[in-house]
Order: structure tokens, then sequence, then C-alpha cells
């Protein structure tokens, strides 16, 4: 096929992200929002030699799985992949990912994984569920300020206040901003002339406590009439911290290094499950506090503590899994790169009065290994012990040099949390060779009408 053929094609497939995929004449088309069983006009974009990415013009005939989108910029938003397709075949669609990796990268049998895998986690009401949004402002070619989201892998603002994914609350608060900035002449920020003053506005939402944060990312080193806006939104229901972060560098990097108080505190509090965090506008934090409930209680399960148990979690951030786990375990040491998250970490653990867990910064595939031989040389060679190892790695998956010591320390269980599983089923791989066994795998939806799922893996020691 040529680049602006129009063809007529059924949808047979849903590829990794989300797009729909359909054949002509053994041509393979991938087509973005087309969803299998949709019989869809489309037009080539790029041809490759034997496979082409084309636009949905025209449905001809919709799937049986077809459902309206919520949003109105569903198709442009960069945000949501699989709005319209129906929430049971979302799940669907993840598990049968999860499982395809472990398959065909981790080597795993499918009579093993129809054994070990557990129903996929998935919400009640897949929408509002998250706790933060980030909004970029620009004007428009009307001069009109706005805010939305980025179309996908463009810098493109789609107008939009009202996202299905977040809070109701993020409407009326980006309304009394564009008011604001209206009244008194203040610019959204232009990217090619690195001028106007307002580039983003954070907001975050505590699910438990009702708190509000706005922050409002800014080139320049003054926020005028800040007064008015404060005035404003603290009128808002449940404000606690007003803020704003000076971001004066040409960058992709939405915040700043440094918040400044405009009124209230600089954070606000939530909670997962019964453990508080304090959470500022640098802080990472779960951005669906409903669902990593479920999955930390999954990790917590899987991790098997009786209260005897010394346990390590690697790649904590704010220490959170340490934290939840810390309640039931003996020991708890937390390994992290950043060290601003390490400082959360220690202070939400003493916020929680939490006094059994130990928290180290750097990077896990050296502070374990270093750990381990020192440990090694100080006690005679007697092995560093652990019960339990908890991993919850960046999507790149655990380096070689860290699993290799795990397996060293060989804890009786590993539990193995991942937001990729194509390197989950590539580590998981290396640690079954090693003396492992798969015992258990749940996926769970953290990000709904989102390609991404969220996995969570028990690894048992083989007995010798
Ligand atoms: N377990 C945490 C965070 C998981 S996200 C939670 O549930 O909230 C993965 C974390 O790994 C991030 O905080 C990131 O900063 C950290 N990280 C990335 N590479 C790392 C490395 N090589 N060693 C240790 N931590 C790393």
């Amino acid at each position: 096929m040529k680049k602006n053929e129009i063809a007529v094609v059924k949808i047979e497939d849903i590829g990794v992200n989300g797009e729909g995929i359909g054949k002509v004449d053994g041509y393979t088309l991938f087509i973005k929002d087309g969803i299998i069983g949709d019989v869809v006009e489309a037009k080539v974009m790029k041809a490759k030699k034997n496979y082409g990415y084309a636009r949905l013009m025209r449905i001809l005939e919709y799937s049986k799985d077809r459902v309206g989108a919520k949003c109105p910029v569903a198709r442009q938003c960069g945000g949501c992949q699989i709005q319209e397709l129906a929430y049971e075949e979302q799940l669907r669609f993840k598990e049968k990912k999860v499982r395809g990796n472990l398959e065909r990268i981790g080597g795993f049998s499918s009579e093993l994984l129809e054994s070990v895998m557990e129903k996929i986690c998935g919400m009640d009401n897949p929408f509002y569920y998250r706790n933060k949004a980030q909004f970029p402002f620009g004007t428009d070619k009307n001069g009109e300020i706005i805010t939305g989201f980025y179309a996908g892998r463009t810098h493109q603002i789609i107008p939009n206040r009202e996202c299905a994914l977040g809070r109701k609350e993020n409407e009326k608060i980006l309304g009394i901003i564009v008011d604001f900035m209206n009244e008194y002449r203040i610019r959204a920020y232009d990217e090619t002339t690195g001028k106007g003053l307002v580039r983003h506005v954070l907001i975050r939402f505590g699910f438990t406590t009702k708190e509000i944060m706005v922050c409002l990312v800014v080139n320049g080193d003054n926020f005028p009439h800040s007064e008015k806006l404060v005035d404003n939104l603290r009128k808002v229901e449940g404000m606690t911290s007003i803020t704003y972060s000076i971001n004066k560098e040409n960058t992709n990097v939405i915040m700043g290094k440094n918040i400044r108080l405009l009124w209230g505190q600089t954070y606000i509090t939530d909670y997962i499950g019964n453990v508080k965090y304090q959470i500022s506008p640098l802080s990472f934090y779960q951005v669906n506090p409903k669902q990593t409930e479920n999955l930390y209680q999954y990790a917590l399960d899987y991790a098997g503590l009786t209260g005897e148990e010394t346990v390590w979690d690697l790649y904590c951030g704010i220490g959170t899994i340490s934290l939840f786990l810390a309640q039931k375990a003996k020991k708890v040491y937390g390994v992290e790169i950043v060290p601003q998250a390490i400082e959360d970490a220690k202070r939400n653990a003493n916020l929680n009065e939490i006094k059994n867990a130990e928290f180290f910064v750097g990077k896990a595939e050296e502070i374990l290994p270093e750990y381990y031989e020192n440990y090694a040389r100080e006690h005679e060679g007697e092995k560093a012990y652990a019960d339990v190892i908890v991993v919850d790695p960046p999507r790149k998956g655990c380096e070689e040099t860290l699993l290799c010591t795990m397996v060293e320390m060989s804890p009786k269980r590993i539990v193995y949390v991942s937001c990729d599983s194509a390197t989950l089923a590539r580590d998981l791989k290396y640690l079954c060779e090693n003396g492992y066994h798969l015992k258990k795998v749940r996926a769970v939806d953290m990000f709904p009408n989102t390609v991404h799922v969220e996995t969570c893996v028990l690894l048992q020691r083989r007995t010798m």
C-alpha cells in the first residue's frame, strides 16, 4: 500500500499501544483508535514494506466492544489510548498482555501461567481516579489563554479542563486561574519564544483527607498580583496548599527545583491504608490511590509476613511499600536513588512513628551487593540475611548484578512489582533459572483507559 491510499479494514487485533490492527491483502495496518470487531475506512499515513500506519477516517461497522467516549477529546488527547474500548475488554487486553510477555519473553508454559495467574484487579469506576494533574498553559491563535493536555507525542495543547480521569474540582480551579490571568493580563508561557509567565499548573487532591494542593509553575522570579489569585483559590473547599515553582529553563521538565509558599502550607497529607504521607509538589506519589492500596495489599500478602521477617524494599521511592510492610515485619530496609525521595521516606516513617524502617540512598544494583559483601567481611563470611526482597523498578527493570546478589542472598520469597511486563518477564526468567519458582501473578489496573498495567508477582525459593 502507498501513502494516502484509502482502504476498508476489519480490525482483528490490538497492539501493545492499544492501536487496532487489521490486514488488507496480507499487508498489516496499525490504526489508532480502531477496536477489534470494527470495520473502518482508513487512510495510510506511513507505508513500510510489510506494514503501515493508517488514520481512522470513518467507522463503517461498530464493534460490540466499542463504547462512547466519556471525554470529548478522547481521540486527540495523549492521555487515554483505549477509552472507547469497553472496560471489561480493557481488562482482558491487559491480562493478555502480561500473560503474553511471560510466555514469550519469560519462557513460562501456558499450563503454569494458567495455574499461577490470578484474576486482574480492575476498578468499579474506571474514571475520576487520578489524584494528580499537570495542565500546560498556552495561547490559541485568537490570543485566548488555553489549558488542557498535550496531544500524543507533541506539545500541542488540546484545550480541556474536565479530564474524565481527574477530579471534577480541577475545572473550577483552572477557571479561577484563567480568569485571574485575563484580568491582570498575565500571559501564558510560549515554548518557542520563551516568553510569558504561567507554564503549568499542578493540582493534587488527597482522596482520604480531601485536601487540595495547587502549584503554579512560572517562568519568572516573581508572581505579580498573586495575592488576588490566592483570594479566590483559597475559597475552594479543601484548599490547603498554594505554591509556585520557578522554572525558567528551556526544558520539557515541568517543575522547577524549589517551591515558594503563597498560602497555607507547602504540602498536603494523604493516606494509603492507615499509613499517612506528606506530599509536597516535588514528591513522587502514586496517582491512583485506590488501586495503589490494592497493589500494596497484594505485595503484602505475597510477602507473607508474621512480624519476624527482615525485608528489603528496593526502588522504594518515598517508602510507600516499605512503610506498608514495616507494620508487619521485624525490619525493613529501603533503597532508592533519589535523595529527596529518601528524605520524604524518613519523614513519613517519623510521621507514622514507624521505627523499624531504615533507608539508603543509591542505586539498588550497587547498595545491595556492597551491603552483602561488607556483611560477609564483617561477620566472618556469614551471609547477609533476608526473608523477603521486594523490588519495584522503573520500566527498564533490574540490572543483572542486582538479580545475581538477590539470588546469592536467597530470601525465601521475592515479590516483584512491575510497571512493564516485558522487562518483568526477562527478570523472572533469570530468577527462575537460578533457584526460584513462579508462584503467583496478579495484574492490577492502576491506569484504566490507558494501555499501562501494573503486575505483582510472588517467587518462592526452591527447596534444596
Ligand atoms: N516503590 C515506590 C516507587 C516505585 S517507582 C512506590 O510504590 O511508590 C521506581 C523508583 O525507583 C523511583 O522512585 C526511582 O527514582 C527509583 N529508581 C530508579 N532507578 C533506580 C536504581 N537504579 N536504584 C534504586 N532506585 C532507583
